[in-house]
C-alpha cells in the first residue's frame, strides 16, 4: 500500500493527506501524554477506542446541527475529516469544579458550578497553554470577534447536548476541551468543531459511584484507563458485546488491526463492506 504524506504529528494523533483535496485522514495513536508532555505512556487500544467514541460524538453533534470537520470513520484507527485551519485556542467548558480549577479558586473538588463556565487557553506547548481572555484573542488576531462569538455559542450548545448524552449512560460531564477550525469554501468561511471529543479531552465521572472514567486515570496513575474508556464506549452503546467491534483484550485489538490491514489490501473494510460504502454505526 502506498504511504500517504504525513501533514502533522501531534501527541495523540497524526494527520495524513486525504484522498481528495480539502480532506485529511486523522489517525488515532495509543500514546497518552500529560502535564505538557512530561508524562508519556502507550496504552494499547486507546486510539481504537477514541476513534470510535469521537466518531459517535461527532455524528450525534452533526445530527443536532453542530457543524464539524468529521466525514466518516475509515477503519479501526482512522477517520476522514475536512481540512480546516485550526484556530489556536483550546475552549474549555466546566460544569463542576475539578483539579486545576478547584485549586485555582480554592473550590471543593466536585462542586457544581453556578453555571457552565467557558474558558480559553492559547495553544502553545512552549508557553504551557496559558489561560487567556477574549481581549488577548481579538488583540492578537487569533480569532475575530464574530468567530469568538461562534465558538462561545457552539461550546455551550455542545455542552448541553453532551451533558445529556453522557447522562443517558449515567456519566457526569465534569468538563471538556474542544478545538475549532475555519472551513473555507468557495462561498464563505465557517467555524466548525475540529480535533476530537473523547475521554482524553473530557472529565467523566460515574454518576452513581463517582468513579473516574477519563484521562485523569493516567494523570493520577490510577491504571485501568483502557477498561474505563471501553466502559464509556459501552455505555454510549458503541460497543455491543459479542460484535467484532467489542475490544476486550490486547489480542482482540491486534486481531482487529490485522483484519483491517488485510481488508485494506483487498479494497474492503474490516466488516466486509466495500471501502467506499457509507457506514455510520
Ligand atoms: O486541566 P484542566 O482542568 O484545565 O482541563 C479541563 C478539561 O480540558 C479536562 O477535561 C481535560 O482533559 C481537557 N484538556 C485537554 N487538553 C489540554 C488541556 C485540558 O483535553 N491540553
Amino acid at each position: 500500500m502506498a504511504r500517504r504524506r504525513q501533514i502533522y504529528e501531534g501527541k495523540a494523533k497524526v494527520l495524513y493527506e486525504g484522498p481528495e483535496p480539502g480532506t485529511l485522514i486523522q489517525y488515532f495513536k495509543d500514546d497518552a501524554t500529560a502535564f505538557n508532555n512530561q508524562k508519556h505512556a502507550v496504552i494499547t487500544g486507546k486510539g481504537v477506542l477514541n476513534n470510535r467514541i469521537s466518531e459517535f460524538i461527532m455524528l450525534r453533534l452533526g445530527e443536532a446541527g453542530i457543524p464539524t470537520h468529521f466525514v466518516k470513520r475509515l477503519n479501526m484507527r482512522e477517520q476522514l475529516i475536512r481540512e480546516v485551519e485550526i484556530i489556536p485556542i483550546e475552549v474549555v467548558v466546566r460544569n463542576w469544579s475539578a483539579c486545576s480549577f478547584a485549586k485555582r479558586f480554592k473550590r471543593e473538588e466536585g462542586e457544581r458550578l453556578p453555571r457552565s463556565i467557558v474558558e480559553y487557553y492559547y495553544k502553545s506547548d512552549e508557553l504551557g497553554d496559558p489561560l487567556i481572555t477574549e481581549e488577548h484573542i481579538t488583540a492578537f488576531g487569533w480569532a475575530t470577534p464574530q468567530e469568538l462569538d461562534d465558538m462561545f455559542n457552539l461550546a455551550l450548545r455542545i455542552n448541553d447536548y453532551l451533558s445529556g448524552l453522557f447522562m443517558g449512560g449515567r456519566m457526569r460531564l465534569v468538563d471538556f476541551k474542544i478545538e475549532f477550525g475555519r472551513l473555507y469554501s468557495a462561498e464563505d468561511v465557517r467555524v466548525v468543531l475540529a480535533d476530537e471529543i473523547s475521554p482524553d479531552s473530557c472529565r467523566l465521572w460515574d454518576i452513581d459511584t463517582g468513579e473516574i472514567m477519563d484521562k485523569d486515570r493516567f494523570r493520577k496513575d490510577m491504571g485501568g484507563l483502557r477498561e474505563a474508556y471501553q466502559e464509556v464506549a459501552r455505555r454510549l452503546g458503541i460497543l455491543q458485546e459479542g460484535t467484532s467491534a467489542d475490544i476486550t483484550s490486547l489480542d482482540d485489538v491486534k486481531a482487529e488491526e490485522k483484519k483491517a490491514d488485510e481488508a485494506k489490501a483487498e479494497g474492503t473494510k474490516a466488516d466486509g463492506t466495500k471501502s467506499d460504502d457509507k457506514k455510520t454505526d
